[in-house]
This record gives structure tokens, sequence and C-alpha cells, in this order.
């Protein structure tokens, strides 16, 4: 039986957890880390599969139902097969999501489906090999392809692919990238790129906004048209081809913030909790567990946590601060 719903003061019901299981990645895209020299947590700072669990199982009980893994890349977490079968397992998890760079999904697209994950988010920016490269600084685009072919055949439910629009850059892969997925019963989400990169390199100037995709798509393809989407509070906002032809995403926090609408929240692969990928305080599980808490401890924490969020990000303020974390580190 749930406890009361996890309320901010601004009335937000918080049912959505995304939980990083590492920081660590086997490609290193420039919009989220640096080229070298990136510093990863220890290993022994990253929470162990029994804490992730628990903590799961504490916020299941606080009423959240959807529960997304991510990272760093999560696919380089040793067993990571081993950690999903115990969360799908948890009742009360109505929806299990994993977001994926896909390199390693060639291996692990088979395993995770037995283990219970259905849902699939593939980051993919360009079906270009030399364009790949350039983003994600490694040579892994076929891997990635193989990997969302394997998973298509597999039955994974709606796959999703996450591309992230940085203007004077991705362009030319706005309308390939569409194609490809309309032919693959894929669904691409263009993500405004968000000041979240490790190298301080976004400003404004640099956000390929979703107004601009609209227009290109709406040109070269069909007419969008929004479509209503069942869950107010996603992030994306849903369009569709006139003529049936397919659906398109657009997560555009920068230009249109939906932090009225939030309802996540976020556990790092070293287990702090925050309220907002962009929050610059966060609150310390992984020490309140260590020093033996209980789980009443830990919901109470998770409580003052939510009861002190934020109204939102700021991104379009003079007051805004980007936080001390890059994306990999936070968990996107
Ligand atoms: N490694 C996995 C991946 O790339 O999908 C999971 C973690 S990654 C941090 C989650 C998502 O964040 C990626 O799919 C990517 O689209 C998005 N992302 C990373 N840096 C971003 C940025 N600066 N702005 C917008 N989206 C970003
Ligand atoms: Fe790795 Fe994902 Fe960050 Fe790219 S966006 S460097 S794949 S964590």
């Amino acid at each position: 039986m749930p406890l009361a719903p996890l309320v901010d003061s601004f009335g937000r019901v918080h049912d959505n957890l995304r939980v990083s299981v590492t920081d660590r990645c086997n490609i290193r895209c420039f919009y989220c880390m640096p080229e070298s020299d990136v510093q990863f947590v220890e290993r022994g700072e990253i929470l162990d599969f029994e804490e992730i669990e628990r903590f799961v199982r504490i916020a299941v009980s606080l009423g959240v139902t959807k529960l997304r893994v991510t990272g760093g890349e999560p696919l380089v977490r040793r067993d990571l097969p081993v950690l999903v079968r115990r969360l799908a397992a948890i009742s009360g998890v109505r929806d299990l999501a994993l977001t994926t760079n896909g390199v390693l999904l060639p291996d692990l697209a088979e395993p995770l489906y037995a283990a219970g994950l259905r849902r699939l988010n593939v980051h993919l920016d360009t079906l270009d090999r030399e364009r790949f490269r350039k983003i994600t600084r490694r040579d892994e685009l076929d891997k990635v392809l193989a990997g969302l072919e394997i998973a298509r055949r597999l039955g994974y439910s709606r796959i999703k692919l996450n591309a992230v629009a940085v203007k004077d850059l991705v362009e030319p892969d706005i309308v390939p990238l569409a194609r490809y997925a309309l032919a693959n019963g894929f669904e691409v989400r263009y993500i405004e790129f968000m000041p979240l990169d490790a190298q301080n390199l976004w400003d404004r100037s640099k956000v390929l906004r979703a107004e601009e995709i609209i227009a290109t798509l709406s040109r070269e393809i069909a007419p969008l048209t929004a479509v209503p989407d069942p869950d107010p509070r996603a992030p994306a906002t849903e369009y569709e081809f006139a003529g049936g032809a397919g659906r398109v995403g657009f997560i555009a926090s920068v230009s249109r913030p939906f932090c009225l609408n939030c309802n996540r929240i976020r556990l790092t692969a070293d287990g702090k909790l925050r309220y907002c990928l962009f929050a610059i305080e966060e609150d310390d599980v992984k020490s309140l567990m260590r020093s033996g808490a209980t789980d009443e401890e830990i919901a109470a924490l998770v409580r003052r946590n939510v009861a002190g969020k934020w109204e939102g990000h700021e991104i379009n303020s003079t007051k805004f601060v980007a936080p001390p974390r890059p994306m990999y580190s936070i968990g996107g």
C-alpha cells in the first residue's frame, strides 16, 4: 500500500525515477563528456545492486511507478541484466525503460529483454559515420545500428531514438534520421542541446530549436501536427506526420521549458538524490544507507528533497547557473 504521494510545494506529484547505474561510458559525446581525462567516481562509491534495489523499493512505496535506468552508459555496468531482472520484479514498477548509446546492444539486447526490459531509448544523432565520429569521438556507428536491428527483431516496444539538436552541426541529419526511424518503426526525439556539457561549450546560439526542426521535417517529409500526449507530464511533445507515416517527439527544454509539469527525481550512480537535472543541491542517499538508516529515514529524505524542489531551471533567465555535474555524471 503506497504512502502519501511525493508532492512538492507547487503541487507537482513525483512518480518518475531515473536511476543512473554508472558514470562511465564507452564513447565521448562532446555535449556531455570531456574528450580525455574524465574524472570517474571510484568503484566503491557507486551504489551496488542491493542499494539500488532498496532505493527503488522505497521510492515505489512513495508512489513512484515509472523507472528509467540510465548513466553514463548503463550497458557498461557489469551484470546489468541481473539488476534489470530485480527491478522488473518489483511490484509497483509499472513502466521500466532504459536509455543507452546502443554500442553494446548487439550483445545485451537479448539478455536485457530476457530480464524483462521492454522499452528502450537509443541515443543516435546521425547515420553518417564521419559525423558520428566527430560527435562521439569514437567510430562505433555500425554497432549501434546493428544493435537497433537486433532490438527491433526481438520485439522491444516503441523504440525511441534520442538525437541531440545542436545548431550548425546536425542539420544534415534531421531528415535522414527521421526517414530511417519511420522505415523501422522507431520514433525520433530531438532533444535541444542543454547546458550540461563538461567543457562549457553550450551557449544559446548552439541550440537547434524544436520549431526549426519541425519546419524542416514538415517541408521535406510531410506536414506535422501536434498530438495530445496521453501523459501530459511527459517531457516530449509528440507530432504526427500527415498521411499517418508516423510520429516524432521534441524535448524542447530550452525553447519551451516543461518544468511546470515535472514529475521526475534522479538518483546518481554515487547515490545522490536530485530533484532536477539542473539542481545545484543534492541529498546524500548513499551515506545515509551506509550508516545504517532505516527505510523510513531514507523515505523522509526523499520527501524533504521533493518538498524543497524549485519551480524550474531558469535556463532562459540571467539567474541561470549550470549545475556542477555534467550530464554523464548526473544521468540523463
Ligand atoms: N549513455 C546513454 C545515452 O547516451 O543515451 C544514457 C545517458 S545520456 C547522458 C542520456 C541522454 O542525454 C542521451 O540520450 C543524450 O541524448 C542526452 N544528452 C547528453 N548530453 C546532452 C546535452 N548537453 N543536451 C541535451 N541532451 C543531452
Ligand atoms: Fe556517453 Fe551518453 Fe554522455 Fe554520450 S551522452 S558521452 S553516450 S553518457
